[in-house]
This record gives structure tokens, C-alpha cells and sequence, in this order.
């Protein structure tokens, strides 16, 4: 099994000449990832063994170092590892730039390191490297007590983001085969941009909406905007209307649940959203999940003129609709007075298939919206990694039991990206053709959860012992061939066979 180290890193090579550590560097990582003092001896110097060329070497090394550790780029440092002052100086460079540093010792019996030398075309001295062999045992000695997040045999290696190692014990494989159970955790889908450029809008949809039902998705959803939003795309890319394209969903599929992740409730009057929900549920089948949010994107409202009240008030409006939709949509036909909601004949016909419309509370504002959602919610939504959505879930549960609701009828969702791919070499491929130029393959792989089908089992299962019950993922590539179904692959870990 290959080491794993989390993306980025900083590796720092140890070993005698001839020990093969050059070679290891070159299998395992890309050439713009290693730097080699030999390689700089070669380019400011008259070739790899030019001495006199070392201090200036040294010098460009150091720089080199600097600035990819502080851009976030994984760095392998390709010299003979023996300068205690360097590494610790190399430590150092890592530390500052919050990137974990490991050493990797390559220890070539002495005979091979010098037979391998020998047949260099420009062979170091005899003497020098019988020297370096026999400071190895030292030199080892002392990178034991050095600081190192890690110290390794040479062995294969495989990058992987932060999160996945996190999610998974040191040194067991990110899935236990038959020792791994199956939760029932299950899966959404969020489908929040829609830039598939030179295809036609609603077949496309239509597509991934069908494949993410055969695949074993749960429900899918759409964002409640009405241009993109900051942080997910540019303000003039496609995003159709979040009800029309329910409706649509509603239509092209027959058992994936839909719904809104999340409505603003400053979007519509509550109760004409509620009678929206009603029908859609009616015209789905009676498959409508219902997300709920306060709203918040200012800009949004002032571009369609919509009135975008002070936090408190939404806040306060949000808890009215949470009141009045089970009414509205219930029997009879009751009068409402709230402070911003007002009805003397709550009537909607036809009164939705589920009785209720299970109701999602979006965020996870400790105070308020985490009350909300234990007070009303069947569902809360969060974000964040594990150990935040722990957090989160434990909040959650402090409300439910000072309000004396059962914690087991909110249901715990969270949201996250997610690039599945089904090779190691594929995860690296879909990073680079996803990824734009400002950001690094790091940042990407991480913020993005990009990983094997084996590492995002591992970090869904890291979710679920957090407390989440169900992940809600976006997937950038989700238009791609190939990616819903790879993702397909997660879900069926997680079911029941
Ligand atoms: P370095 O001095 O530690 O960087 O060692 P290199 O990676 O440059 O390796 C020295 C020589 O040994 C090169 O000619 C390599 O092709 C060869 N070499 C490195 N690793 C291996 C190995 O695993 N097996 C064999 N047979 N040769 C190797
Ligand atoms: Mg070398």
C-alpha cells in the first residue's frame, strides 16, 4: 500500500548519494514539485557536480522553497538531506506557511549506493560517498527528534487532501472492505450552477436529474437565487428560477425527491410559497422537500426589487412561515395573524400529497436558525468540515432539549462539494481540468473534497459519525460524463446490500 501524505506537504529527502532518492522524487511527483539542489548546480553551475556553483544552489533552493510553501504547493526537496541547520530551516518555511512537513529516508545498503555511483557517467568520489554512508546512522538519528509531521521509509506515495487523512486512522486503508458497515447514510444532490456553455439548458438537467435518480441519489436540489451567487459563480451566469425548475425536475424524473436548498423567505409571500410547494408536491408525486432560509444576498433583492428586511425581521418572518405552512397546508381553513403574516382563511387546494411537506431549516446559525430548526424543522442543513458539523449537531441537540423536542426528528444534512474520481491518477486529472489558473491543485482537491471513491467513503463516513445523516454534495463536474455515476459509487457503499 502506498504512503499517504496530505496535499500540500513539504518532503524532504534524506540519504546518501546514489540512494536513489532523485529516481523515488521523479516516480512519484511531478517535475515542477521537486527541487533538486543538483538540478540548480546544473543550471547556475557548469553541471550537476560543479561545487563552486552550491552556495548559489542553495540560495535559489531556499527561494524556491519560500514561495511555493507560501502559495500552498506541495515541495519536494531533492538534496542529501544531511544539513541539520537546512531542515530545520526547510521545518521552519513549512511551519510558517501551515504546511505539514515530512522526511523520507532512503536507507541503500552502502555496496548498492556506491555500485550505483559507480556506474554514473560522472561518478562522485569513492570517498565521499562511503563518508555519507556512514553518517547516514546519525544523520537518522537526529531527523527522529526534528519535528517532522512524518517520518518514512522510501515507498510509493500518494497525495491526498487533508480532510481524507483526517477521516481516516493512521495507517489503515480509507476503506476496511468488509469492516466497514453500512450506515444508511444517504446522499442529495445539489445542482447550484448550470454553465454547462453550448448545450441545451433543460435537456442537460433533464439528464443529470435522471442519472443522479439511477445512481441512487435521494434528492437533488436547486439554490432559490435569482442571478449566481458570490462563491459559487459570476453574477450573469445561468441560473434558472428555482420553482420553474422544480416543476421541470418534477416532471423528468419519477422517485428522486426535489426541492429548494433553501428558499428565501423574502422571495415570495410566504403563503403563495406555500401554495407552490403544495402543487409541486401534488404534481411530483407528493415528492417535495421543503428548504427554508433567512435569506441574505442584499444585492439580489435590490437588482429585483425586492424588499430585504433587517436580519431580525426576516428572522422573525422566517419563523412565521415555519408556523403558518403546516396550517396552510393542513385541514380546515384557520385564520393566521402573525406580525408579517396575516391570513383570516389560511385555503390551499390541492393540500400537498405528504402530510406534511417535511420542512428544512437552512444554516447554521447557532443562536437563531439552529433553534428554529429544532424548534420546526424536520431537516437542518450545515457546512463545514466533520469536526465543525459535530459542532453543530451538538448545538442542535442543546436546543432540542431545552425545547423538549426529540432530536431524532431533525434530520441532520449538510452540504459539501465533492469530485469523485475512480483512480488516484484520475482524482489529479479532474483537478487539473476543473481547477482555474488562480487556483492551485492543492486548494482545489481541497476545498472541492476531489478524492477516490474509497477517500470519499472515508470522509462521508467521518460526516456521519459527526452526527450528519445526510450529505447534500455538489459536484463541479456534474455535466461530465461519468461523474454522477463515479459519485454513484460512494452511495451504493453506504446502502444496505
Ligand atoms: P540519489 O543520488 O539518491 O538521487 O540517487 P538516484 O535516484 O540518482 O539514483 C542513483 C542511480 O541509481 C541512478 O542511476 C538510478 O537510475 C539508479 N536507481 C535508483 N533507484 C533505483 C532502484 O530502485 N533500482 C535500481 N536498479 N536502480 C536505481
Ligand atoms: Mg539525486
Amino acid at each position: 500500500m502506498a504512503l499517504r501524505l496530505p496535499s500540500p506537504t513539504l518532503v524532504v529527502l534524506i540519504g546518501p548519494s546514489g540512494a536513489g532518492k532523485s529516481t523515488w522524487a521523479a516516480d512519484n511527483f511531478s517535475p515542477d514539485q521537486i527541487v533538486s539542489s543538483d538540478r540548480l548546480r546544473a543550471m547556475v553551475g557548469a553541471g550537476e557536480d560543479d561545487q563552486a556553483a552550491g552556495t548559489a544552489a542553495f540560495e535559489i533552493l531556499d527561494r524556491v522553497v519560500t514561495e511555493r510553501l507560501s502559495r500552498g504547493l506541495t515541495t519536494v526537496i531533492d538534496t542529501l538531506g544531511f544539513h541539520a541547520e537546512s531542515r530545520e530551516r526547510w521545518l521552519q518555511l513549512a511551519r510558517d506557511a501551515a504546511v505539514p512537513a515530512h522526511a523520507v529516508l532512503f536507507d541503500t545498503p552502502g555496496d548498492v549506493c556506491l555500485a550505483r555511483n559507480d556506474s554514473r557517467p560522472r561518478p562522485l568520489p569513492k570517498t565521499v560517498v562511503r563518508r555519507q554512508i556512514g553518517r547516514f546512522p546519525k544523520v537518522r538519528r537526529e531527523v527522529a527528534s526534528e519535528g517532522f509531521d512524518g517520518i518514512h521509509v522510501e515507498q510509493p506515495v500518494e497525495l491526498v487532501a487533508p480532510q481524507v487523512l483526517v477521516a481516516t486512522p493512521e495507517g489503515e486503508p480509507a476503506v476496511g472492505g468488509a469492516s466497514r458497515p453500512a450506515t444508511g447514510h444517504t446522499f442529495g444532490l445539489m445542482v447550484s450552477r448550470f454553465d454547462w456553455g453550448g448545450v441545451d439548458l433543460g435537456e442537460e438537467l433533464a439528464s443529470i436529474a435522471r442519472r443522479a435518480e439511477a445512481a441512487g441519489f435521494r434528492d437533488i436540489w436547486v439554490m432559490d437565487h435569482l442571478r449566481q451567487i458570490r462563491g459559487v459563480g459570476r453574477p450573469w451566469e445561468d441560473i434558472p428560477e428555482a420553482f420553474v425548475t422544480l416543476g421541470f425536475l418534477a416532471g423528468v424524473t419519477s422517485t428522486i425527491r426535489i426541492g429548494p436548498l433553501v428558499t428565501g423567505i423574502t422571495h415570495r409571500n410566504p403563503l403563495l410559497l406555500g401554495k407552490m410547494l403544495a402543487s409541486l408536491d401534488v404534481l411530483s408525486g407528493g415528492r417535495v422537500n421543503c428548504g427554508l432560509g433567512a435569506a441574505w444576498d442584499e444585492e439580489e433583492h435590490a437588482a429585483y426589487g425586492l424588499a430585504f428586511p433587517g436580519t431580525g425581521e426576516r428572522f422573525e418572518i422566517l419563523e412565521e412561515t415555519l408556523q403558518v405552512l403546516p396550517l396552510l397546508w393542513g385541514k380546515g381553513t384557520p385564520g393566521f395573524h402573525g406580525k408579517h403574516i396575516h391570513s383570516d382563511e389560511l385555503i390551499c387546494y390541492p393540500r400537498p400529497l405528504q402530510d406534511p411537506i417535511p420542512i428544512l431549516v437552512g444554516g447554521a446559525g447557532e443562536r437563531r436558525t439552529l433553534r428554529l430548526a429544532a424548534r420546526y424543522g424536520d431537516a437542518c442543513n450545515v457546512f463545514g468540515d466533520p469536526a465543525r458539523v459535530a459542532q453543530k449537531v451538538r448545538v442542535l441537540h442543546e436546543h432540542c432539549a431545552e425545547l423538549g423536542r426529540d432530536p431524532d426528528l431533525v434530520e441532520v444534512t449538510h452540504l459539501t462539494n465533492a469530485v469523485a474520481a475512480s483512480s488516484r491518477r484520475e482524482v489529479q486529472e479532474k483537478v487539473e481540468s476543473l481547477r482555474d489558473r488562480n487556483t492551485t491543485a492543492e486548494r482545489y482537491m481541497a476545498r472541492h473534497n476531489a478524492g477516490t471513491v474509497d477517500d470519499l467513503v472515508a470522509l462521508f463516513t467521518a460526516y456521519h459519525e459527526a452526527g450528519a445523516a445526510h450529505s447534500i454534495v455538489a459536484l463541479p463536474d456534474v455535466g461530465a460524463e461519468g461523474s454522477i455515476e463515479t459519485f454513484g459509487d460512494v452511495i451504493a457503499a453506504f446502502s444496505s446490500p
